[in-house]
């Protein structure tokens, strides 16, 4: 693993009958989806799968799939809708950030790391 790879670098394949269940919601379906926790994490592996819009009296909610690192489509797989984690970062100030990961999630939050950096983000007088 690479010193500046900080989100977990696990990815999983779309079924076909997700994909079905998926196609309601108002997010592209991609074919893959990388696991959206901080590398190195606890439990299950976690990615944002779809955002369904609600309507009729259900409110928007967000629809994360989860699997096991030795059984990817194995009987743990899941998919449900989660709450957001309710932190931010610099709450209440301009700079404010979401944490973009369910409530109760593994790892750091999701503005305490990034995406995977590479050499050409680097600047010299980045301090690590
Ligand atoms: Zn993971
Ligand atoms: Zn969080």
């Amino acid at each position: 693993m690479s010193v500046y790879q900080v989100s977990c670098p696990a990815r999983t394949l779309i079924l076909d009958e997700e994909r079905r269940l998926l196609e309601e919601g108002g997010l592209r379906i991609e074919p893959t989806l990388w696991c959206t926790l901080e590398a190195e994490h606890g439990g299950l592996h976690l990615t944002l799968a779809q955002a369904l819009k609600g309507g009729g009296g259900v409110p928007p909610s967000t629809l994360w799939l989860r699997w096991p690192e030795d059984a990817e489509h194995g009987p743990l797989r899941e998919l449900l809708t989660l709450p957001s984690c309710p932190e931010r970062f610099l709450a209440g100030t301009v700079e404010e950030e979401v944490c973009d990961l369910p409530k109760d999630h593994a790892g750091r939050h999701g503005f305490e790391f990034g995406p995977p950096l590479n050499d050409g983000d680097i600047t010299p007088d980045w301090l690590l």
